[in-house]
């Protein structure tokens, strides 16, 4: 598939539509004679697209691709680093935190998510896109915050968020007014409140970044799932997620105030009965992991403890 573009000098190259994820998307940013990817996606689609996606647009792979950026290392958006730095040559850059997760792709089911033996079995067979069906890779490249990738005329600036992965970069075009937000904000299409953070991610750093992006007055965001959202569509976004975060903290209290005391199956349990709280439902194990991370940050407000055995409290 050919890209799409959006605005003079950005394209997506979308994959096939998975599901609640939506459609997998591949950004291309070029200037004069460079071009640079966004997450390359999952390993087959959009992945194996990439690179006659940027033949179309009369870029040489080998030559004009100056490199492949990781918003993060999940599947769904650097399975396909791989490949295409093994067909053009270019440097892949991800933020050193989540590089560990490019290099050992298995790490993302046994140590990213909390889930029993029989959840990782039936993720491990699952062809959706979160699969593992690639390789590891070492970075060429660590992002740092507050470092600039130079694509011809345009300066994309590293913003290192943190929030839905320990590694998690947003990249903000300066001069297009455009944050390329991979899933810090947005990782569900049509609900924006509804999100999931991997257990290296942090709820204080999330909602940290989404201050931070809210004010940076753009125009554009393009988050790696789904479609762009454009100018005061664009500005709701950081709201309707920080709602949705804010929204499961206080729902975990109530729980908690309500039961005296639960553990990470009570709390999935009363959330899925409640239906208040909009969740992935592809897998049970980003519903768990959600929780519990976002129990860490309650307990570091001061707001809960810890009873042992994975029980929970409220604290006053
Ligand atoms: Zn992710
Ligand atoms: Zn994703």
């Amino acid at each position: 598939m050919a890209s799409a573009e959006i605005i003079p000098g950005i394209h997506v190259v979308r994959g096939k539509f998975a599901g609640e994820f939506g459609f997998i998307a591949s950004y291309l940013v070029f200037d004069e004679s460079e071009i640079l990817v966004i997450d390359p996606g999952t390993a087959g689609d959009p992945g194996a697209n990439l690179e006659k996606a940027i033949k179309s647009l009369g870029f040489n792979p080998k030559s004009d691709l100056i490199g492949i950026i990781c918003t993060h290392g999940h599947p769904d958006h650097a399975a396909g680093a791989n490949r295409l730095k093994k067909s053009t040559g270019a440097p892949v850059m991800i933020h050193k935190d989540d590089a560990e997760l490019l290099q050992t792709p298995a790490s993302f089911l046994n140590e990213r998510l909390i889930m029993d033996r029989a959840e990782r079995f039936s993720m491990k067979i699952d062809k959706g896109p979160l699969r593992i069906n690639y390789r590891g890779m070492e970075a060429d490249e660590y992002l740092k915050h507050g470092d600039e990738i130079s694509i011809g005329n345009t300066t994309l600036k590293i913003i290192h968020t943190g929030g839905h992965s320990a590694g998690h970069c947003a990249f903000y075009d300066v001069s297009r007014k455009a944050i390329f937000s991979g899933d810090e904000v947005n990782n569900f299409p049509n609900d924006p409140r509804k999100f999931y953070i991997d257990k290296t991610g942090s709820i204080i750093a999330k909602l940290t970044a989404l201050e931070v992006l809210s004010k940076l007055g753009a125009d554009y965001l393009f988050p790696s799932h789904d479609t762009p959202h454009l100018f005061s569509d664009a500005r709701l976004q950081f709201k309707a997620v920080k709602d949705g975060v804010v929204h499961l903290q206080d729902t975990l209290l109530s729980l908690l105030r309500a039961r005296g005391d639960a553990d990470i199956e009570q709390f999935v349990f009363d959330i899925k009965e409640a239906r208040s709280v909009p969740i992935p439902e592809s897998y049970n194990a980003l519903l768990s992991t959600t929780i519990h991370v976002t129990l860490m940050g309650l307990k570091e407000a001061g707001l809960i403890r810890e009873l042992g055995n994975g029980i929970w409290t409220g604290v006053g």
